[in-house]
Order: C-alpha cells, then structure tokens, then sequence
C-alpha cells in the first residue's frame, strides 16, 4: 500500500521546483540576517504553497494533511526556517481558521492569507506557560457589548509581521484552566506591540513576543464558542504535530545531501571519504533514519486523512520520532563535515540549528512522551 497518491507526488514537484527557484536562494540570507521573506511568501502564495490545506476557493492548496507535509518536506530540505514559518502560517493559523472560523471570518481573512498578501499566526505560549498551555493568562473581558483583550504572548512564529493572530484567552478564573480558554481572531492594530526574538535556528521567521494591550473585539471575532478555544486548540496542535514532522523530514533530508556530496568530494589518507566504511555506516544510519521519520509523518497524516480513531497515537509518536530523529541526522551530517561542517560556511551546521525547535515547538519530547503514555494507559489500563 502506498500512503501517497499520484497527486502527492504532483503536489511534491511543484513543491520542490518551487523550494529550489525561491527559497533556496535566500535560506542563508534568512539565517544569517535573519531575514523575513516578504516576497518569497507572496510567490508561495501564488502557488497554494503557503495554505497547502485550505480550499481552493479562497486561493489555497486544496490538499489534505499529507500534501501539507509533503510540502512542508520539499521546503524544509533548502531552509528549515522557510518551512517551519509556512508550517505556522498554513496550518496553526490558515488551517485552524479554515476548520473552526465563521462564514464571514473565513471570507475575510482566507483570501488574503492564502495569497501571502495578509499574514497570519498562532498565539498561544506565554512566557509563564508553554506546555502548561491550559494555565495561560492573557485576559479577554466583557466591556458594554465587546471584548477587551490584555497579555503577553511569547515565542510567536510569524509573530512580527502578522496582520492577524489566532489568539487564545482566558474568559473566566484561571483555576478554570482549559474550560475557560477562548480563541478569538484578532487583527493587527496599535493595540498590539511586537518585539522579535533572536533565536537560535529557523531565523527569520518572524518570532515574536507580544503585548497585547486593550485590543477591542466584537462577539464576531470569537472563533467557535466562548469558554470553547480548547477543542480548537488541541485540534490544531494535533494536526500541527504531523504537519512539523515533515518538517523535521526536509530538515533531516537537506543535511543527509550535504554530507552526502561532502563525502563523495573529501580526500583523505589517500582515499575519498566515502570510501570509509565508517561513513558508509553513517550515511546508511541518516538514511534510515529518514525514511522512518517519513514513513511516520505519511502515516500519521493518512490516518487523519481517513479520520482514523489511531490518528492522535500516531501524531505524537510522529512528532516525538520525527523531531528527534532530525537533530540527529543533523548533527551525523556536521560531524561527516569535520571543521568545514562546524563553519557558518555549511548547510549542514544551518539545519543542526534549525533541527532543535522541532524538539521543542508544537510540544516538546516529554510532552509528545506524556500524551503517549496518557494514550497507552487510556488503552491498556
Ligand atoms: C522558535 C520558536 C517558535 C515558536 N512558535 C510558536 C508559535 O507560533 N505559537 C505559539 O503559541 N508558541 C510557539 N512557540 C512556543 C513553544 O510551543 C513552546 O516554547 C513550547 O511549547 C515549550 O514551552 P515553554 O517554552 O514554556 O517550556 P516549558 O513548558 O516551561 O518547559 C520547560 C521544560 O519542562 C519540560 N516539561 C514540560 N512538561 C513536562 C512534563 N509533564 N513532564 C516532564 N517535563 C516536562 C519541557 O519538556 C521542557 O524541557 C515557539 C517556540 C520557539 C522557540
């Protein structure tokens, strides 16, 4: 059985082809200035790149969770910040709007986003919870007849150059914790202030931390139910998990070609390297290592694809396995490199970085580990 289609694969060329012309060229300038690809975004808009799931009416890919991380692969493997930035732009916002937003909201905000002309992201952590997301303190209140929003959001992929945020807030105590989380679609003004964040990898995406400071917003701008953020989103994060792990499969991928190419060029004790057996060993390991992660990201987004009960399983194990297995075949690949692979000259030392966030977004490891087991006891008592 094939978990990819004949589409999917159509999907990963134009993916690639598209990965290659645009983003390639301005990975590095995104890692080494940190650098936000305005432009580049637009053309991904262009080509439902940047939307892979949302419907094609609104200008999006129209694909389903598989395209996405097939698109998400293909990116990954020339920048890992390229594709984490659409990750956050295509699924947390674009997808969760997509599935929980009203007709009007939708109507609004898809179109724009979809083309790369408006920007969206995902506002949940805060700098006193991360993966304690359900304690989160950002305050939305009742005022006459409208909502008025204060907090401080943290970490937040495409954060500073957003237009909207899918915000979650607390509407009631917060010992209340989850029960009392709503999400609301909340568009750029004075009332919000941006500072970016330096990190480490995935440079140029726009990270961000927030202050939100008496944003007014109407009943229309709740997205789903009051008190009803939570269901929205755990759903994304569980969509998100599978849709990061093809991420982590590019990043993996773009370095393994690397080391690869290194190996095949460096000359040493009078041979080639890849004549070693010990890089023949390494390379057969990243290699391994890779189609794991893969087989793990298609299967997880086939069993969300066919609404399969297995589905939350599969996302964290996905996410957890894929995350890890990427900071390791990046770090494989530097040390195939020697010095030159230590040296900002190298991709490889660029994916290495970039690999770490995709053990700590979306959910670390011990979180991905705390949801398998919550399953596992759920299962076998
Ligand atoms: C580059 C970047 C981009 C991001 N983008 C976004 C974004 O777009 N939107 C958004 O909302 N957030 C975003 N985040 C935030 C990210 O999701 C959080 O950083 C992550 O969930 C971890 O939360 P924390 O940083 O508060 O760490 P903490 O939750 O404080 O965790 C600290 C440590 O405790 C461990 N830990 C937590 N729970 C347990 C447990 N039950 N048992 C054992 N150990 C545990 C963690 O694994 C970790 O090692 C981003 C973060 C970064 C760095």
């Amino acid at each position: 059985m094939s978990l990819l289609t004949e589409e999917h694969e159509l999907i990963r060329k134009s993916a690639r082809d598209f990965a290659e012309k645009y983003v390639d060229p301005i990975a590095r300038r995104m890692d080494r200035e940190n650098y936000y690809p305005r432009e580049t975004i637009k053309e991904a808009g262009k080509l439902g790149i940047l939307t892979p799931t949302v419907p094609a009416e609104y200008g999006g890919g129209g694909g389903d969770l598989r395209a996405a991380v097939v698109v998400l692969e293909e990116l990954g493997r020339v920048s890992g910040g390229f594709s984490l930035l659409v990750e956050a732009y295509g699924i947390l916002f674009a997808d969760a709007v997509n599935n929980f937003a009203s007709k009007r909201q939708k109507d609004e905000v898809l179109p724009k986003v979809a083309a790369g002309d408006k920007i969206g992201a995902f506002a949940l952590s805060e700098p006193c919870c991360g993966s304690d997301a359900a304690a989160i303190q950002t305050k939305a209140e009742r005022r006459g007849g409208e909502w008025v929003i204060n907090g401080h959001k943290m970490w937040i992929t495409n954060g500073y150059y957003a237009d909207y945020y899918l915000l979650a807030a607390r509407t009631g105590p917060r010992e209340a914790r989850h029960k009392a989380i709503t999400v609301f679609l909340l568009p750029r003004s004075r009332c919000v202030e941006a500072t970016p964040i330096e990190v480490m990898g995935v440079r140029g995406t726009g990270t961000a931390e927030l202050k939100f400071n008496d944003c007014v917003v109407g009943d229309d701008d709740v997205v789903g139910e009051v008190n009803g953020g939570w269901k929205i989103i755990m759903h994304t994060l569980d969509v998100g998990r599978v849709a990061i792990s093809g991420v982590a499969v590019g990043v993996a991928r773009g370095a393994f070609e690397e080391a690869l190419g290194w190996a095949r060029s460096r000359e040493l004790f009078g041979k080639r390297l890849i004549e070693m057996q010990n890089a023949q060993f390494e390379l057969a390991e990243m290699l391994a290592s890779i189609e794991t992660a893969k087989t793990l990201a298609y299967y997880a987004a086939y069993l969300y694809d066919t609404k399969s009960p297995d589905f939350l399983l599969m996302s964290h194990v996905a996410k957890l396995q894929a995350a890890r297995l990427a900071v390791d075949v990046t770090r494989r690949a530097v040390q195939m490199e020697g010095g030159f692979g230590y040296s900002k000259d190298s991709k490889a030392e660029m994916f290495y970085r970039d690999s770490k966030i995709l053990e700590i977004g979306e959910g670390t490891n011990e979180v991905m580990k705390y949801v398998i087991y919550k399953l596992l006891e759920k299962k076998f008592g």
